[in-house]
């Protein structure tokens, strides 16, 4: 019998069925009120959730759309910028920058480690720098990095800081004006649990003045279009948007303000600390620095003599649980269980079921109930 696989991997998120019905409804025209006032509150929901003054632009794209759009608008060919790489997406932003014919000097990391904003010190002290882009959340090891620390240095150098929250954003606390991010990047398909297609940007006044100045060829993403459109009396995209996944992303936004900007971290927490404490029970080694930030995504060490993707695999055949595998030098070795986004206990604890079954099954040592047992636990205070 097939029942519905419930996705636990870090991206893309269940989608709560409200946000189904939002974008199942009939499309609101792009050019009139109705779209104006859907992607002011969307834009004005985010500046809120950020916790910035910046413009905060919405483009029809993956995450990854959004990434390339800071690289294109802040940078010129030739510029200088500082790329931390801890991991997968530490790797893209570096890929993007290489292809924008930036000088990319790599601060490179065993993945699973934490960036230290000494390390980038020391590379910003080398020459004069445009920018610094990095990841909070490195989704590939779970690592959240410090972006309030790594900012004040980056700062201090007179930089650009250019920040990938795509899979901490809502998950995980951020502070943006506070922290001196110039650029945050995010998108709908992870903590907000909205279905993929949509990123967003927000654009400080020292990375407007840096987009004014790029000679980077842009087109679709050249953030100027964006700010033209939206400060029309009646605000819109310069292009089609995706308008249903819009309608979606307004009602994901309203569920998440429902709840609570504090709740929802509460929530993520809380999560986060049952599947560790889960996974420990069942004699699992976590993976990755501090892993006790690490409220998005938990990392997991397979155990000595199986596969990580064996795994993942089984769990998935069997239980209908999909989680994610390790990628690049950590496949086979981790996986990975993404806690961000529309997830309660009960999905918690059904992961924990499945994943002590399936430990058993390949051989390795488990009291059958204590993953279940050690999360519960967690939850419930006790
Ligand atoms: C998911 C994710 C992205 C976006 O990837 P897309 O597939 O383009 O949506 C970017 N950065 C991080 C850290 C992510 O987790």
């Amino acid at each position: 019998m097939d029942k519905p696989e419930i996705i636990m991997a870090p991206g893309p998120t269940p989608v709560p069925p409200q946000v189904l019905l939002a974008q199942g409804g009939p499309l609101v025209y792009h050019r009139g009120p109705g779209y104006g006032r859907l992607l002011r509150e969307v834009s004005e929901s985010l500046q809120e959730i950020m916790h910035t003054r910046s413009d905060v632009l919405v483009l029809t794209a993956s995450g990854t759309g959004g990434l390339e759009s800071a690289v294109a608008n802040l940078c010129s060919p030739g510029d200088r910028v500082v790329v931390p790489v801890a991991g997968y997406f530490g790797e893209r932003f570096a890929k993007i920058a290489t292809a924008y014919g930036l000088d990319v000097r790599r601060v490179d990391y065993e993945w699973g480690r934490a960036v230290r904003p000494e390390d980038v010190a020391a590379a910003l002290a080398e020459a004069p720098t445009k920018a610094v882009f990095m990841q909070q959340s490195e989704t590939s090891t779970g690592v959240i990095h410090d972006v309030e620390a790594v900012g004040s240095v980056v700062r201090e150098a007179g930089a650009l800081f250019a920040v990938d929250v795509v899979s901490s954003l809502g998950a995980v606390p951020y502070d943006g004006d506070a922290w001196g991010v110039d650029v945050a990047i995010g998108g709908s398909q992870k903590a907000f649990s909205a279905t993929p297609g949509v990123a967003f940007v927000s654009v400080s006044s020292a990375a407007w003045e840096a987009a004014a100045s790029s000679t980077s060829p842009r087109f679709y993403f050249d953030w100027r279009l964006y700010k033209d459109a939206f400060d029309r009396k009646n605000p819109e995209n310069p292009f089609t948007p995706a308008i249903s996944l819009m309608q979606g992303l307004r009602e994901a936004l309203a569920l998440y303000f429902e709840e609570g900007a504090e709740a929802v971290l509460t929530r993520h927490r809380l999560l986060s600390e049952g599947t560790k404490a889960g996974a420990r029970a069942m004699g699992l080694e976590l993976f990755g620095e501090h892993p006790e930030r690490a409220w998005a995504v938990t990392a997991v060490r397979a155990p000595e003599g199986i596969d990580g993707d064996e795994i993942v695999a089984k769990v998935r055949r069997d239980h209908h649980v999909i989680l994610a595998p390790g990628q690049g030098p950590l496949k086979g070795k981790i996986f990975r269980i993404g806690h961000l986004g529309y997830y309660d206990r009960l999905d918690i604890v059904r992961c924990m079921a499945a994943l002590e079954s399936t430990l058993v099954e390949l051989g390795h040592p488990v009291e059958p109930g204590a993953g279940v047992v050690a999360a519960q636990a967690v939850f419930t205070g006790r």
